[in-house]
């Protein structure tokens, strides 16, 4: 892909390092990320390139990239890199600031994501049929391997119902709860 750095914003690049607290301009480069990253190949931009996005103020290219919604957050680009970069975490910081920016790439990823964590919030723990339901309907699709259930059911990798919940369940509900006035707080000041 060919980009061009007319666009570039320093300040994006300063934003990414402080709200991630990693240091963004020590990566030189090495790939060690990219050769580690097991979800590489669905990737439109390896994570090696998204650094050198970050580096180079390139804010659409990066936050438009689909690459931060399929990314796993499984942290083997942060244990690989020479640098002690946490990776994952810049990952992690660039998907706020896509959100931020209404430059979700793949919705789908979004709405499920918020359907699983809405499980949590009521339950204190995922809740797989509730996360599908809820997913269907954000998304509006309803017959999406709506075929495996049957199976998935059989063999006890779903329930009908929610799980026993654990005894936290209250402080869990809880901190969504703050989180949520946080947020609302940031949007109206
Ligand atoms: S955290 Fe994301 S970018 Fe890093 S290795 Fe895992 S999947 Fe790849
Ligand atoms: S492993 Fe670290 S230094 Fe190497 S490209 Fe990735 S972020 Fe940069």
């Amino acid at each position: 892909m060919a980009i061009s750095l007319d666009r570039s914003d320093p300040n994006f690049t300063k934003q990414v390092a402080a709200k991630s607290q990693q240091d963004i301009a020590s990566c030189y480069q090495c790939g060690n990320c990219s050769a580690g990253c097991p979800a590489g190949f669905v990737y439109d931009l390896q994570v090696s390139q998204i650094m050198r996005g970050v580096q180079l103020g390139l804010k659409d290219y990066v936050l438009k990239a689909r690459s931060l919604w399929f990314c796993l957050s499984c942290s083997t680009c942060s244990l690989r890199c020479p640098n002690e970069i946490d990776v994952a975490q810049v990952m992690e910081t660039l998907r706020h600031m896509a959100r931020e920016n209404n430059s979700v790439a793949v919705p789908a990823v979004e709405k499920f994501f918020k359907s699983f964590l809405a499980t949590v919030r009521y339950f204190g723990r995922s809740y797989e049929i509730g996360t599908m339901v809820l997913f269907m309907l954000r998304s509006g699709r309803f017959w999406t391997d709506v075929d495996l259930a049957p199976k998935a059911l059989l063999k006890r990798k779903l329930g009908l119902l929610p799980h026993q919940p654990p005894e936290g369940v209250k402080a869990v509900t809880r901190i969504f709860e703050r989180f949520i006035e946080q947020n609302n707080q940031r949007g109206a000041s």
